[in-house]
């Protein structure tokens, strides 16, 4: 086994390699809970590891998060000056790019180039497109209709409180930023806890966001599991609001937590995304987009186009285009640069992986290329395509969450849409055709959060994104997003007449 910390620069190595510490109140300290390992899951091997929080330490931060908020020092300054701060923080990620990247593709596998070209611009735009809401956050005036009272009556947008924020390991950093910068945009002060099994290049993220001159206490990060740290952030009533992503069950133990003090949640959850092909769509558009839909990322976003309908006439060929894309797949480790696909985050996903196309097999899928672990080390599986028509086997109705797509026939537009909204989830689609009443139309009847036209899976700050039924509550992204951490004030003021 060579060893990936051999091919990343110096600082990030080094970065790597260190004792992690968590923030609290502005202070870097040692955590004193259980040792968890850092694996690179493009070789298995342990590069570094961390120490999780204490339940006493986690407490120490939501007291940290309560009293800056409580103290006013970040929601009482002018927007502008929060404005300033969010685009600083932009501006040292752009910076400090390449160890963001890098730390990206050592622990959450993801390759080096796409980490560079996409994440980390994309983490860094979150805080900028989120500097301009700093100082566009604005109530209403109106005038009540009580008979005999003149009245002012007006509404104000406050921040919601701490914010617990709890993120997951399939796209750290991205996520990270996704639910920082609007809350910090907001006047919120935060307690975040990253995944596990990629803490790195958020840890980093924190790092900077201090060097910004954000001020103590409203910025806390507390590392550990889910169960024992992430639960905490949930049940304690001093935080007013939970921002989650990850699975469905996990959202379902985080809405059972937050009861004592119902506190708000939003819920961004899994999918299971249809791709709609129509025969008279570009064909090789609309295989490149199903194929970067499933394959990108090893299939572990939650947009991924799992399902892909396509119209009967042009099932084989499509079919076929999607196989031998998926065969031609580089898949590899995160820093080679030629590859394309990197390996799932660890060798329990990858099993669960593999568990579904086994168990998908025994109940009448067919596999039509790939579906079987891969590679000498780490945790790389086949891009993988399946055909179930039936539609009854796990890989129809559940969330893998790997590179396993199931393609399924469909007649006419009517037989897309009942394929298409067979599922528990809700939270994206893309319809491939080049005909524009048939494009409104499908877009219109699916039920899905969000619908892309001829592409799929292109993310856009000002575009909200959240899911229809199982896949979540609220909308990340655009104003809906920066909402999500507001409360609206409603004032009624008596005017005297003299
Ligand atoms: P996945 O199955 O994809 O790992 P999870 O929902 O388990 O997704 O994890 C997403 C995030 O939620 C991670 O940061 C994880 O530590 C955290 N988490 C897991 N279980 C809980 C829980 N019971 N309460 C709060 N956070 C949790």
């Amino acid at each position: 086994m060579t060893s990936q910390l051999n091919e990343v620069s110096a600082p990030t190595r080094k970065y790597v390699e260190r004792t992690h510490h968590i923030l609290i109140d502005g202070v870097w300290r040692e955590p004193t809970g259980a040792l968890v390992d850092i694996i690179d899951p493009s070789t298995a091997e342990r590069i570094g590891g961390f120490y999780s929080a204490t339940r006493e330490e986690v407490n120490d931060a939501i007291a940290a998060a309560r009293g800056a908020f409580d103290r006013g020092n970040w929601r009482g300054i002018a927007p502008a000056a929060r404005a300033k701060i969010l685009w600083r923080i932009a501006d040292l990620m752009d910076k400090n790019a390449q160890e963001l990247a890098e730390l990206e593709a050592l622990d959450g596998g993801k390759p080096l180039a796409a980490a560079l070209n996409g994440e980390a611009p994309a983490a860094a735009e979150a805080f900028r497109y989120h500097a301009g809401w700093c100082t566009k956050i604005e109530g209403r005036t109106f005038r009540p209709s009580i008979p005999g009272l003149d009245l002012e009556g007006s509404t104000r947008l406050e921040p919601v409180g701490v914010a617990g924020l709890i993120t997951p390991w399939n796209g750290p950093l991205v996520m990270a930023a996704w639910k920082l910068a609007p809350a910090l945009a907001a006047g919120c002060t935060v307690v975040l806890k990253p995944a596990e099994n990629t803490v790195l290049s958020t840890l980093r993220l924190v790092e900077l966001i201090c060097e910004a001159g954000v001020p103590n206490g409203v910025v806390n990060i507390v590392l550990g599991d889910g169960a024992s740290v992430g639960s905490i952030l949930g049940e304690d009533s001093r935080i007013d609001k939970v921002s989650f992503t990850g699975s469905t069950n996990t959202a379902r133990s985080l809405i059972d937590a937050s009861k004592g003090n119902l506190k708000k949640l939003s819920l961004e959850l899994g999918g299971k995304s249809p791709v709609i092909i129509f025969d008279d769509a570009n064909i090789d558009e609309a295989v490149n987009g199903a194929a970067e839909g499933i394959f990108s990322n090893a299939g572990q976003v939650c947009v991924a186009g799992s399902r892909v309908l396509v119209h009967r006439t042009i099932y084989n060929r499509v079919v076929e285009a999607l196989c031998d894309k998926a065969r031609n797949l580089k898949v590899g480790r995160s820093m080679a640069p030629d590859t394309q696909m990197g390996p799932l985050i660890s060798a329990a996903h990858r099993d669960s992986v593999e568990g579904y196309v086994v168990k998908a097999t025994s109940q009448g899928a067919e596999i039509l290329c790939g579906g079987k672990r891969t590679g000498d080390e780490g945790y790389y599986f086949e891009p993988t395509v399946m055909a179930d028509e039936k539609t009854q086997s796990c890989v129809w109705s559940e969330e893998v969450f790997g590179p396993v797509a199931v393609v399924t026939p469909f007649d006419d537009e009517d037989d897309a849409l009942r394929l298409a909204n067979d599922s528990d989830y809700g939270l994206a689609a893309s319809v491939w055709t080049e005909n524009a009443s048939r494009a409104q139309r499908v877009m219109r009847k699916v039920r899905a959060g969000i619908v892309w036209l001829n592409c799929h899976g292109i993310p856009d700050m000002a575009m909200p994104i959240g899911g229809y039924k199982q896949s979540g509550w609220g909308r990340e992204h655009g104003w809906k997003g920066v909402e999500a951490y507001l409360e609206h004030k409603s004032i009624m003021q008596r005017i005297d007449n003299i």
